[in-house]
């Protein structure tokens, strides 16, 4: 960051942990210095410490806002002034802008992948889903692909620690929107290749696949993965993960989760300062 910090400096940052491997700093302070914006991002570890008291003191300092990640997301809630429909519905928020005092949750996980697929050539009202997962990202995924004009999603969990989680999020996306959400165990392959067959977007939202793992994959049988697809892998690391590899082969058209971390960025970007972030210098620079 060449940028000088002045006096009128203001800061935002990033609360969660780990913190340490985050790209956000140089997203956001890059994107600052190219605006010329009088700001600057910090991540902040919160494994030891007291996120109400954080978050009374960033209220004091007037930040203009801050992202959450694990495990923040959900513990941050009691603590906003205003939580936005859709994070709402998710039941987490990764970004809060600080508007006159007032503490106001978002979350930009699935606005930024659903960015990505467009811009990957699916245009959501056409494009029936598999969403493999219901954890905190597979969460804000299905909710912007309901809100976006999904008609139909078709979420795959194992019968674990998300599974009822899994059900909750399908009965609210049933309530609240124009889409048909339905659940699948992921145990059960016949049900799971019917979903596949069915639908022209399939989404890895779990960490199968996930570095050190890189053998695994959360398909059974690559041959369920026929051409007519966009498989997309929201893990960015590795770049190419098991899946993306074996959709390739199958003539499959593939999206890693690159995309979809600079787009939630830049969805934050502009929620804090009302401005497109130069998501292409950026891209260059970071996100290869
Ligand atoms: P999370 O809340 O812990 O959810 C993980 C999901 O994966 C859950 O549905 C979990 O099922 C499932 N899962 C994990 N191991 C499994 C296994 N062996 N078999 C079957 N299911 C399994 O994590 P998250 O925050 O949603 O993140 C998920 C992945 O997305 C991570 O790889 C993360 O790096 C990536 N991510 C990418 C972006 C991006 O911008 N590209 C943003 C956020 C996250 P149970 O809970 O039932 O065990």
């Amino acid at each position: 960051m060449s940028q000088e910090i002045t006096g009128r400096t203001r800061l935002g940052c990033l609360l969660g942990t780990p913190v340490t491997h985050s790209l956000s700093p140089m997203m956001y302070n890059e994107s600052f210095r190219l605006l010329g914006m009088d700001r600057v991002y910090l991540c902040f570890d919160t494994e030891h410490a007291d996120l109400g008291a954080i978050v009374r003191s960033l209220r004091q300092i007037d930040v203009f806002g801050f992202n959450l990640t694990m495990p923040d997301k959900e513990r941050i809630l009691p603590f906003l002034d205003e939580i936005d429909p859709a994070a709402q519905m998710i039941g987490a928020v990764n970004t809060v802008k600080n508007e006159d005092g007032a503490l106001i949750g978002y979350n930009t996980d699935g606005i930024g992948y659903m960015r990505s697929v467009r811009e990957a050539g699916c245009a959501p009202s056409s494009c029936e889903m598999t969403l493999l997962g219901a954890g905190g990202a597979a969460a804000s995924i299905a909710v912007h692909a309901a809100l976006d004009g999904i008609p139909a999603l078709h979420i795959v969990n194992r019968r674990g620690r998300s599974w009822e989680k899994a059900l909750r999020l399908a009965e609210t996306i049933n309530q609240k929107t124009g889409c048909h959400a339905d659940v699948t165990d992921m145990a059960d392959a016949e049900a799971v290749h019917s979903c596949i067959a069915k639908s022209r977007l399939l989404t890895n939202a779990t960490s199968i696949g996930m570095a050190p793992n890189e053998d695994a994959t959360p398909i059974a049988d690559p041959s369920w993965l026929h051409p007519e697809l966009l498989v997309s892998d929201i893990i960015y690391n590795p770049r190419r993960t098991r899946l993306l590899r074996e959709a390739e082969a199958q003539g499959c058209r593939c999206l890693n989760g690159l995309s979809m971390l600079l787009y939630q960025g830049a969805a934050a970007f502009h929620i804090w300062t009302g401005q497109d972030m130069p998501v292409e210098e950026v891209r260059r620079k970071y996100f290869q």
